[in-house]
C-alpha cells in the first residue's frame, strides 16, 4: 500500500464497502473523516472522538446505524460529508444566521 492509497473498509453491520474522506497533503493522503456506510448509516469511530457510553461502538469500532457519527466529523444531521463540500457550505453560511453544518465541539469542550 502506498501513501496515496485511500483504502475502503467493510461495514461491520451490513458488509458494504465504505469510503472515508481523504485529503492530499502532498506527501500522501490523510484520512480526514470517518468511514460511512451509505447502505445502513453506520460510521467509524474516530481516533480523537470523545468517549461515548456505547459498548457496541467500543467492540466494533463503528457507531451503529441510526446513531450520530463522530462529533468531530464534517456533518449535516449526523451524516458525514466530505471536506470540500463542508468548506463550501461553511463559506456560504459564514455571514448568515442560517447554519447547516453540525456544530463541532471546541478543543476545550473535549478536555
Ligand atoms: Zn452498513
Amino acid at each position: 500500500m502506498s501513501a496515496w492509497d485511500t483504502p475502503s473498509e467493510k461495514c461491520p453491520y451490513c458488509g458494504t464497502e465504505c469510503e472515508a474522506d481523504w485529503v492530499d497533503v502532498e506527501v500522501g493522503m490523510i484520512q480526514c473523516g470517518p468511514y460511512y456506510c451509505e447502505n445502513c448509516g453506520a460510521s467509524s469511530v474516530g481516533l480523537y472522538d470523545p468517549p461515548r457510553d456505547d459498548p457496541e461502538a467500543a467492540r466494533t469500532g463503528w457507531y451503529a446505524p441510526g446513531t450520530p457519527c463522530s462529533p468531530l466529523a464534517n456533518a449535516i444531521g449526523g451524516v458525514p460529508i466530505d471536506h470540500v463540500a463542508a468548506k463550501r457550505i461553511y463559506e456560504m453560511q459564514y455571514d448568515s444566521d442560517f447554519k447547516i453544518l453540525d456544530k463541532k465541539p471546541s478543543k476545550f469542550d473535549l478536555e
